[in-house]
Formats: C-alpha cells, sequence, structure tokens
C-alpha cells in the first residue's frame, strides 16, 4: 500500500493539488504560444486525453498577451511558464492565468520579485518554482565543484522558497529535475524531507516516445512508490498528448488513480495459434476511453491462458484459429478467430 506523503494542498483554477486530491496529471503545449488557435486547438486535444493541467511558454510580451484569449477558449487551468522577466509575469497574471512557473531568485531586483509576488497574492495564483539541473545559479555551481548534485539542486530550491516566504508568499509548488533518475529521485527525496509544499514531479529531457516512457516509468515510479508527488509531468520529445497517455498508464499500473479498463496480455510463444499481438492491440484500442474499472486479459493459448487470466473480468484465450472467451475464469464462449474481438466487446458491453 502506498502512503503519499502529506502536502499542503494549493488551488489552482479550480482543480487543487496536494494534501488528500488526486495527483494531477499535467503537460505543456509544444506550440507557439503567440498562435492563439493551435494552441487552444492542442489543449483541447491533451483534455481529451486526460490532461488536467496546462502549461505554455511565454517567450515574450505578445505570447503574453495571448494568454487571455487562450484562457477564454479553454477549461484546464493554464500555468504560464516565465524566465526571468517581472514584466512577463505581471502581464501573465493580468490575463488571468492560474498559476506561475517562474523562479524568484532570476527574476532581478527585490522591487521586481515583490510586485511579481503582491500580484500573485492579489489574483491568488501559485507560483511553481521549478530548479532544472541544467541551469543551475553559477555560485551553487561553484560551491559544488561545477557538479549539479541533488544536494545543489535542493539548495536552489530553498533559496526560492526562502525568497517567497520572506515576503510572507507560501502559495508555493516546487519540481527539482535533472535528466537522469539517480539525481532526480534523490533530490525529491532530500526536499520532501524539507518542505510540506506539493511537489511537481518529473524526469527532464527524458528523450523520444520509446526512452522517455523508460525513463520517466522508472524515475516516477521510485518516487510515486515511496509517496512523493502530487503532480506529474512525463516529458516526451513528442506530441504532449502521448505523455498523457504515459502519465495515466504510471499511475494506473501503481493503482494510485484508476482511467478506465486495464488490458493485460501475454508475451505470446511457440504455443500461440493465433494472432494474438493484432488482438491484443486491438482490444487496447477498443476499450480505451470505456470508463469501468474492469481488468481484461488476451491470452494466447489454453495451455496457460485459463489459469492465467482466471482473475481477469473477461478474458480471450487463444486456440487454433478459435478462441475462447471468460469470465473470472469461466469459460462462457468458443467463437472463431475472425469474430473473437466483436463477441469480446459484446461480452464486455454486459459487464
Ligand atoms: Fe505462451 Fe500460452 Fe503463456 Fe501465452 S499464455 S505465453 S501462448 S504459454
Amino acid at each position: 500500500m502506498i502512503k503519499r506523503r502529506m502536502t499542503k494542498e494549493i488551488k489552482v483554477g479550480k482543480i487543487s493539488i496536494g494534501g488528500n486530491t488526486p495527483i494531477v496529471i499535467q503537460s505543456m503545449c509544444n506550440t507557439d504560444t503567440r498562435n492563439v488557435s493551435k494552441t487552444v486547438a492542442q489543449i483541447k486535444r491533451l483534455e481529451k486525453a486526460g490532461c488536467e493541467l496546462v502549461r505554455v511558454a511565454v517567450p515574450d510580451m505578445k505570447a503574453a498577451k495571448a494568454l487571455g484569449r487562450i484562457k477564454k477558449n479553454i477549461n484546464l487551468p493554464l500555468v504560464a511558464d516565465i524566465h526571468f522577466s517581472a514584466d512577463l509575469a505581471l502581464e501573465s497574471i493580468r490575463q488571468g492565468i492560474d498559476k506561475l512557473r517562474i523562479n524568484p531568485g532570476n527574476i532581478g531586483s527585490e522591487e521586481k520579485i515583490r510586485k511579481v509576488v503582491e500580484a500573485a497574492k492579489r489574483h491568488k495564483i501559485p507560483i511553481r518554482i521549478g530548479v532544472n539541473a541544467g541551469s543551475l545559479e553559477k555560485d551553487l555551481l561553484a560551491k559544488y565543484q561545477g557538479k549539479a548534485t541533488a544536494k545543489a539542486m535542493v539548495e536552489s530550491a530553498m533559496r526560492h522558497i526562502r525568497i517567497l516566504e520572506k515576503l510572507n508568499f507560501r502559495n508555493i509548488l516546487v519540481s527539482l529535475k535533472a535528466s537522469d533518475i539517480e539525481r532526480t529521485v534523490e533530490a525529491y527525496r532530500m526536499l520532501s524531507k524539507k518542505v510540506n509544499y506539493p511537489l511537481h514531479v518529473g524526469v527532464t529531457e527524458a528523450g523520444t516516445v520509446f526512452r522517455g516512457t523508460v525513463m520517466s516509468s522508472i524515475g516516477l515510479g521510485i518516487l510515486l512508490y515511496e509517496g512523493i508527488g502530487d503532480t506529474l509531468r512525463v516529458s516526451l520529445t513528442a506530441d504532449p498528448v502521448e505523455e498523457i497517455k504515459v502519465a495515466k498508464e504510471i499511475l494506473q499500473s501503481l493503482g494510485i488513480r484508476k482511467f478506465g479498463i486495464t488490458v493485460t496480455s501475454c508475451p505470446t510463444c511457440g504455443r500461440t495459434e493465433i494472432d494474438l499481438e493484432g488482438l491484443a492491440n486491438q482490444v487496447e484500442k477498443a476499450v480505451s476511453g470505456i470508463d469501468k474499472d474492469l481488468h481484461v486479459a488476451v491470452m494466447g493459448c489454453v495451455v496457460n491462458g485459463p489459469g492465467e487470466s482466471r482473475e481477469a473480468d473477461l478474458a480471450i484465450i487463444g486456440g487454433k484459429k478459435v478462441g475462447l472467451i471468460a469470465r473470472k475464469g469461466i469459460i462462457v464462449k468458443k467463437v472463431s478467430e475472425k469474430y473473437l474481438l466483436k463477441e469480446f466487446l459484446n461480452e464486455l458491453k454486459s459487464l
């Protein structure tokens, strides 16, 4: 049983992060924020896939000024991702964003920081401090012999946190991302012992869909299993909708959240006499989006299939160009391979 570390609950628009609330899935648009229609379209696709919070980059004033129009056309809470600029942060807040990602120590003068913090307070907007190993402060790098160690990352995060706390601002979330699992996990473990602000977890620059999925599953899997993490982002060099699919599967595989039907399938072997790979993919596609808390299994043969799918609510067990359909281990039908998927889906409807 995973015991989640208790954190402070923070409101982000209409959702909450931290405390006892479900772990929130988020992503970031890769469209040009200044292109409102493209960005809105991508956000809508992300929402449909199950994204619950979306971030956009705000590289200039034109992008900041587009935020209001984006916000008006979407349902998801919107996060503005800003580096260094108080002006962009202030404009983003004016445009109605729900959360700001900015590191206060990088904004500049105390006066600029104060202005941003006061505006965030007035609009009840939380700030996420996002420490990345690749962009650590120069003096910290020097202190840690040029290495962005987990300890150095935590020290950087604590600096930014103290700046906000000194201004009596505690509406904070924190992330500590490195591109390798060991440092990422170590940094989050350390920070989670020091503060109770909600943590946004992720492995950064994880790679393409294949590598990034493996990296994120291991890194996030370790952290979430230890009860660390209140919102997650899977970083992939791909369409961000892919990030949502992976994030949902990570949470569902750990039993933390349910998103519909779990499909298990055997790896096939010399005993398989039907096109099980094709069938498993068709089943996975057909059941995605069905909001039922069920387990279905697609098994290749009658030798191990019946026993290993005994716990499944519904199973296909392959034979020689035929398949058996079983409910909780009890065979209910024998169908030719051609009609197997159709019959299986009919059975599923009745559950
Ligand atoms: Fe092979 Fe049957 Fe096991 Fe599938 S269920 S891997 S076909 S023995």
